[in-house]
């Protein structure tokens, strides 16, 4: 007989959760998977149990081509069921009833890992059900300051007990038999259509209001956890509610980190000759940005970076630690006056206060040019020149009787 994917999905399955067996055990363990791995009745004595190990073993040994998983589930099922303490313990508490023993031997978890998947075997408990997310966006005052936001989740939640499906024994799932060839019969698993995952229950939507805390300093995409408060279902530890921060852009500040930054324009007085302005922060405060005395603020840095100043401390408070803040950063554009705005006299001043004023040329007016400049692209640096499309050299035809044709027409 062939299985149908992996034959112990559907162990691993009821491994979480009590499910009972397929043929009536205790309802809340399995109890049969390891005669059914030898492929054994429960009833079946020592010798009939080692015979077929044996018979399995010899097929699927690894070193004769079969597979090792396979092989390790035999040996797993073959060292509990040929030991008369361990099958009745398996007997009667199922593979869990196995887990806490210690002692000699293989350890128990390797059973767990082998039938369960690498280390999946050890889950206590219930299994649990889907966490939701949903997304809340904040301003950036809110993550700023802090904030306590009332949200109200319709969640379902079970009436009364939930009880074990009877279609598929609490299994959630249904096994059938299909035949894919003359005498050959696949066996497939398929969802139960009569319950979800095992289980029937009566189920109400409920209303519940949840006092989301967004912590001072909180970051875009953290989550604020509401554990067990998703959908209840049968046999399932809920999920969790999660919302998911999402930060609103300002208009003013721009954040990264636990720092801000804003853009200021000086005029180009200002940036020589010092300013002051005056900023509403997040929380409200009134801040003055002042310039020192003598301090330039200049259009860019070397290599063309932007021109940044900070101011210490005024960032963003740190999660968990507000009042270790980050830093403001400025980032400053100085805006030059334009052609025509600075009359005769104001340049005569400015010349005569500002360094380095521009000297007098000695030339011969004879023998020198002099030019003025014209507004310009840098894009277009590269194309100036006549444009020429008579060049024989760079063109790719080789018949130079036509280019001359062409020129004489
Ligand atoms: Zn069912």
């Amino acid at each position: 007989m062939f299985f149908g994917g992996d034959p112990f999905e559907h162990f691993a399955h009821a491994g979480g959760m009590p499910g009972g067996g397929r043929r009536g055990p205790p309802r809340d363990v399995d109890t049969t998977k390891l005669y059914e791995t030898l492929g054994v009745e429960k009833t079946a004595d020592a010798k009939e149990i080692k015979k077929e190990y044996r018979k399995l073993a010899v097929k699927h040994h690894p070193d004769k081509g079969g597979d090792e998983q396979k092989f390790k589930e035999i040996s797993a099922a073959y060292e509990v069921l040929s030991d008369e303490e361990k099958r009745a313990k398996y007997d009667k508490y199922g593979l869990e009833g196995l887990e806490n023993e210690g002692g000699g031997g293989r350890s128990p978890d390797d059973i767990f890992s082998m039938f369960f998947g690498g280390g999946g075997g050890r889950r206590s408990g219930p299994r649990k059900g889907e966490s939701i997310n949903h997304p809340i966006k904040v301003s950036l005052e809110d993550l700023y300051n802090g904030k306590t936001v009332k949200l109200a989740i319709n969640r379902q939640v079970i009436i009364g007990d939930a009880t074990m499906c009877e279609a598929c024994d609490g299994q959630g799932a249904v096994m059938e038999l299909r035949q894919i060839a003359l005498g050959m019969v696949q066996q497939v698993q398929r969802k139960c259509p009569s319950c979800t995952d095992g289980y029937k229950c009566k189920t109400k939507k409920e209303r519940k209001v949840l006092e989301v805390h967004v912590e001072k300093g909180m970051k875009n995409g953290q989550k604020i956890q509401f554990r067990g408060m998703a959908d209840e279902k049968p046999n399932m530890e809920p999920g969790d509610i999660n919302f998911i921060v999402q930060e609103k852009e300002h208009d003013l500040f721009k954040r990264k980190g636990a720092d801000l930054l804003i853009t200021k324009t000086l005029s180009l007085n200002e940036a020589l000759c010092g300013f002051e302005w005056s900023l509403k922060h997040l929380d409200n405060r009134e801040i003055v940005i002042k310039s020192r005395p003598g301090e330039v603020i200049k259009p860019e840095t070397v290599g063309g970076q932007p021109f940044v100043k900070i101011v210490s401390g005024e960032g963003m408070p740190s999660k968990g630690n507000p009042f270790v803040k980050g830093n403001l950063y400025v980032l400053f554009r100085v805006e030059f006056p334009t052609d025509g705005e600075l009359d005769e006299a104001t340049v005569a001043t400015l010349k005569k206060t500002l360094p380095d004023p521009s000297m007098p040329v000695d030339y011969d007016e004879d023998e020198a040019e002099v030019c003025h400049l014209d507004a310009a692209d840098v894009k277009n640096f590269g194309k100036g020149g006549a444009e020429t499309h008579n060049d024989a050299y760079d063109s790719d035809d080789e018949d130079g009787q036509q280019n001359v044709e062409c020129r004489q027409s």
